[in-house]
């Protein structure tokens, strides 16, 4: 009997990589710890190399009800309030790299990729399901202990992946890899109905610029809703995406803003909080019949907007480099972490060098608003390129 490929994680990237391999031939199994897939989260942005995967799951079209594409993405000084530049989105960027640039609810996109998976076949998706730990038989078999409320199971797997986020336990599994460290940096989060900004505020994506902190915002739920995340250093650590927010402590951060982004801010009359966390994806991915995906491997600071964006594309290589017939898993593992690191690394070293231009101060964040102001849009988007011009392996 063919054993399936389990997948610890309903997130984004754990149900990708279900939707990819399933269709490349494997029965898959995903674990899900949460009961249910609960409207949690807020926006993310997905650019084109995300969408192109999107694309050939079959998820694309169906995400499009839900999502907007901004026509740019426009930089703004916190200081002054001024425009500092613009990059095309919308039509533009479509013709440039053949695939959307979409704004997008994160539960929106996930209740997608699960109806998706739900239909394809070969995916059974465990909910209300942990992995708590992880042996192996001697002959090697990856045995996955489940527990399921109070019920204990033990589930044969021909390969583990873990998909299971930024505190990843699988991570566990494979020696020498790298453990989440706090980056001193908070993300602050609020949605607002649309109709409580400035309809122009709901066709673009917006990028301020200020010493130590940015703000950005942009609409999601096919425009019914504003997306506001504003990113500040903080000492502060605890895990989870939702902690509640002091108000009054956010905005004490924007205290010396233009008086127009400040409005803005002042807004959402409650704010939730995540510490930022990263995770080096120098260390080892996999271990035998075990690979960590996405967030577990190399969560990033969200200053390129591609950390979901990152993991789909995981699911994409993993799953072309996998075939069912695959006697040399541990090769196949092997190979996908090869594939992806140097990409991987690239992206996560370029989201830390855009916090740091981000949040400079005085003389230096002037010559930085002077370059940005001298650079035409097609340069600007020239820059993104390298990330958003990938494609899958086919
Ligand atoms: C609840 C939540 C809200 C988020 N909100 C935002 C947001 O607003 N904006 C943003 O930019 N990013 C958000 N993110 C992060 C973003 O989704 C990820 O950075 C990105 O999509 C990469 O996804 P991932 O699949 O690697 O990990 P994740 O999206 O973190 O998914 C990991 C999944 O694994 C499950 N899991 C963990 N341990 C186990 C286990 N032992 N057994 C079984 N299942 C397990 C978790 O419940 C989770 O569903 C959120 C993530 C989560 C989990």
């Amino acid at each position: 009997m063919d054993l399936p490929v389990v997948i610890a994680g309903a997130g984004i990237g754990g149900l990708s990589a279900a939707l990819a391999l399933g269709a490349a031939g494997h029965d898959v199994l995903v674990v899900e710890r949460a009961g249910e897939l609960a409207e949690v989260g807020a926006g993310l942005q997905l650019s084109p190399n995300a969408c192109r995967v999107l694309d050939d799951l079959g998820v694309l079209d169906r995400l499009m009800p839900y999502a907007v594409a901004p026509r740019t993405i426009r930089i703004g000084s916190g200081r002054t309030g001024r425009e500092i530049a613009r990059i095309d989105l919308g039509d533009r960027i479509a013709e440039r790299h053949g695939a959307p640039y979409l704004v997008v609810h994160r539960a929106d996109l996930q209740k997608t990729l699960f109806d998706r998976a739900l239909e394809q076949g070969r995916i059974e998706v465990r909910l209300g399901s942990e992995i708590i730990e992880v042996g192996d038989t001697p002959d090697g078999i990856v045995q996955c202990h489940v527990q399921t409320g109070n019920i204990l199971s033990q589930i044969p797997a021909k390969a583990l992946i873990g998909a299971d986020g930024v505190w990843s336990r699988i991570r566990g599994r494979v020696p020498g890899h790298k453990q989440p460290e706090y980056t001193g940096l908070t993300a602050y989060r609020a949605t607002l109905p649309a109709e409580h900004v400035d309809e122009d505020l709901l066709s673009r994506t917006g990028l301020w610029l200020g010493p130590n902190a940015h703000l950005v915002h942009y609409p999601i739920r096919a425009g019914r809703e504003f997306n506001l995340v504003a990113l500040v250093p903080e000492r502060w650590t605890e895990e989870g995406w939702s902690a509640t927010a002091d108000r009054a402590t956010l905005l004490g951060h924007f205290g010396n803003w233009a008086p127009g982004v400040k409005a803005l801010l002042e807004k959402p009359g409650s704010w939730l909080k995540w510490a930022l966390c990263g995770v080096d994806a120098n260390g080892p991915w996999s271990d035998g019949k075990i690979a960590l995906l996405g967030d577990a491997a190399h969560a990033m600071l969200p200053f390129a907007a591609q950390g979901a964006a990152m993991a789909i594309e995981d699911a994409a290589v993993l799953a072309h480099l996998f075939p069912p017939s695959a006697t040399d898993i541990r090769a196949v593992l092997k190979a996908y972490e090869a594939a992806r690191r140097k990409r991987v690394k690239k992206v996560q070293e370029t989201a830390a060098e855009n916090g740091r231009i981000y949040h400079l101060s005085g003389p230096m964040a002037l010559g930085r608003d002077t370059v940005m102001k001298l650079m035409t849009a097609d340069r600007l988007s020239a820059r993104q390129d390298w990330i958003y011009g990938w494609t899958p392996p086919r």
